[in-house]
This record gives structure tokens, C-alpha cells and sequence, in this order.
């Protein structure tokens, strides 16, 4: 299973969550906010231009 990374907008806490959907947001453990998901490290290193690989939360 994928593990995602959320970064809380309010306390700036990053939590590692691991999931079968990747979901847009989580409450933040800490504030209890909405924690942004943000994109995995391995792919920052390439600046070109990312087509298609919008994710859709399919996991109704
Ligand atoms: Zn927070």
C-alpha cells in the first residue's frame, strides 16, 4: 500500500498516512484541520511539464 504524505495548513505538522485511496485530505492529529496531501518526493526532481496524472478519488 502507497503511503501519502499531508502537510496541515494551520500547524504546519506533516503526517504520513497510508492508504489504498489516495485521499485529497485528512484531519490534522494535531489542530484537527484539513491537511493538504502533497505530492511524493521522487517525482519534484522533474520539472517538466505533468499531464495525466491528476488523481480522482475513485474509492467512493
Ligand atoms: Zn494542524
Amino acid at each position: 500500500m502507497p503511503i501519502f504524505e499531508y502537510r496541515c495548513p494551520h500547524c504546519g505538522k506533516v503526517t504520513e498516512k497510508i492508504s489504498r485511496c489516495s485521499e485529497q485530505q485528512i484531519d490534522c492529529p494535531v489542530c484537527g484541520g484539513k491537511a493538504q496531501r502533497v505530492l511524493s518526493v521522487f517525482s519534484s526532481h522533474s520539472s517538466s511539464s505533468v499531464r495525466g496524472v491528476q488523481s480522482h478519488s475513485g474509492c467512493g
